[in-house]
């Protein structure tokens, strides 16, 4: 990951479809990239964008939300990308908010739904 900035992509089950989605609309935008993502939502980006640079970490409830933490914490995450279902309860929930108060500490670029990414990937090359 040296030298390249990175983005980190991750997707709740009720919102994968719409982050494939969202990386296909997005792809030219990423193609610079290096993305790192949690195991399955990582899966769907590169199944929807075979070109793109993705390193997939463990699956979110199995620890891959604190992995990109630590990556927070150590500075090798310029920006997250995080669609979230406000609507399900989850096992890793704590895991979530530790996420996200990480991506505040640290003053990462942070988009929690859609249209805040849509916004915020248009600044990705400039
Ligand atoms: P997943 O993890 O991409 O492996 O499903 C995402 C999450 O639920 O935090």
């Amino acid at each position: 990951m040296a030298g390249s900035k990175c983005i980190a992509l991750i997707a709740h089950d009720e919102k994968k479809d719409a982050m494939a989605e969202f990386a296909r609309r997005n792809q030219a935008a990423l193609a610079d990239w290096h993305i790192v993502a949690t195991g399955t939502t990582g899966g769907r980006v590169l199944d929807a964008c075979p070109d793109l640079k993705v390193t997939r970490l463990k699956s979110g409830p199995l620890g891959g939300d604190q992995q990109i933490g630590a990556l927070i914490a150590t500075s090798e995450i310029d920006m997250l990308i995080f669609f979230i279902d406000p609507l399900t309860p989850m096992p890793h929930d704590v895991d979530v908010k530790a996420l996200t108060r990480l991506a505040v500490l640290y003053d990462i670029p942070m988009a929690l739904n859609e249209s805040t990414a849509e916004r915020l990937i248009k600044t990705l090359n400039h």
